[in-house]
């Protein structure tokens, strides 16, 4: 069988240019042997060894389930690729991946600075889990660079960031940061949860970044049917998440990655149509009367815009507001009302889904205290979901007066 990595050099060389990669995710992400345009799924647990000689060694390619199979290391070659990584993991979830990466590098009495508006459920983790351990954890505010750097102490051994933020999408200057951190210490390692921009976006990596974090479950996938996630990392750690890999025994299965490998392919193109009708339902809620706040990077006033065009210059579909009433009944009226939209946790897929965002659990709250909606724009008509939301608010209204 041939090698995925190889087939991947092959072509970059016989292409003699720098491929785009979308172009490269295509090219090469095939059923090398057969030709068929999609890979091959290869399910397993038990790999049979020809001699005890070749067992007691065990230093075939493939070993055992857990330790991969053709399709789960086509999937970890793939967002590698993206990534600009030596290494990747697939874990059974995003949330996995993230608290893979910190039980991984962290050890008692280790401190560790975390972004303030980040994933909530790894705060959690952190504040239920990480303190059984005796590792400190302490949150800093996305708003203030200062804030991270007076935090800051001798035995900080992860920082980890999320840019755009969890539900505000306050924007980090990743690159600042990174410069910042490694000028101050030598042994502290920054991650980064990229699942907002996916890696076709944004390249942690190449920022200074050791770690980039990604809820494939997101936009990878794309149509809400997997929950799977990746770690990628830099040469220097690849050694420390290989072992670390065998101990936890976390993996994904090789369906599930070929779910993902499928929907990659298209991960371009999706992002650029959510873009396009994030822009049309940013102009409805900011002129619509009803509505407070929005919270987007691609209003031109909004404080983190200039980074966005920076570094992203695309959105994903997700866009969040604030009502300008502050009455959770009214909240509660609005999403209720909604016919089309879809009451539902997470984003990335094709269906359009509301959610009432949780911040309360923010040490610094901005312009946050009331509740936040936060809408996945999906594929339906645009025009059938500005009509849903314009129809819900006026409902909301009508029953005030
Ligand atoms: C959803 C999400 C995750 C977790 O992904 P799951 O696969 O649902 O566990 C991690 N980070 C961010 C920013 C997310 O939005």
């Amino acid at each position: 069988m041939t090698n995925r990595i190889d087939y991947l050099n092959k072509i970059k060389t016989n292409t003699h240019n720098n491929l785009a990669d979308s172009t490269t995710l295509i090219k090469t992400f095939d059923d090398m042997d057969n030709g068929f345009v999609n890979n091959i799924l290869v399910n397993g647990s038990t790999i049979l060894f020809r001699n005890t000689s070749e067992m007691i060694k065990n230093n075939k390619k493939y070993t055992y389930g857990t330790h991969g199979t053709p399709t789960t290391n086509d999937l970890c070659v793939a967002i590698s690729m993206l990534e600009r990584s030596d290494k990747t993991m697939v874990t059974c979830s995003g949330l996995m991946a993230l608290t893979s990466t910190f039980l991984c590098i962290l050890k008692p009495n280790d401190h560790a600075l975390v972004v303030d508006s980040v994933y909530n459920p790894l705060k959690q983790f952190c504040k239920m889990l990480l303190t059984r351990f005796n590792v400190h954890v302490d949150f800093f505010d996305p708003r203030d660079e200062y804030n991270l750097k007076t935090l800051l102490r001798t035995n900080t051994k992860l920082i980890h960031l999320e840019s755009p933020c969890s539900n505000t999408f306050e924007i980090l200057d990743i690159h600042s940061i990174c410069k910042y951190i490694k000028q101050r210490s030598n042994r502290c390692v920054i991650s980064m949860d990229n699942s907002w921009a996916t890696p076709l976006i944004y390249k942690p990596i190449t920022q200074g970044v050791d770690i980039s974090i990604c809820a494939l479950t997101k936009y990878p996938t794309g149509c809400s049917d997997v929950v799977i996630g990746s770690v990628s990392t830099t040469k220097k750690l690849s050694l420390a998440f290989n072992n670390f890999e065998r101990l936890i025994g976390t993996t994904s299965s090789s369906y599930n990655c070929t779910l993902v490998l499928k929907n990659l392919k298209s991960v371009f193109v999706r992002l650029y149509y959510h873009h396009n009708s994030v822009v049309k339902v940013c102009k409805y809620l900011t002129t619509s009367g009803y509505v407070s706040h929005v919270f987007s990077p691609i209003l031109p006033w909004s404080p983190d815009h200039k980074l966005w065009k920076r570094d992203y210059k695309l959105s994903n579909g997700i866009i969040s507001f604030t009502l300008k009433s502050n009455k959770i009944e009214d909240y509660k009226r609005l999403l209720d009302g909604l016919k089309i939209f879809g009451l539902g946790w997470s984003w990335g897929g094709y269906k359009s889904l509301a959610a009432i965002a949780d911040t309360k659990h923010r040490h610094f709250k901005g312009i946050t205290n009331t509740p936040i909606i936060r809408l996945q724009i999906g594929f339906e008509d645009i025009n059938d979901l500005i009509n849903d939301l314009d129809n819900s608010f006026q409902h909301v209204n009508n029953k005030k007066t």
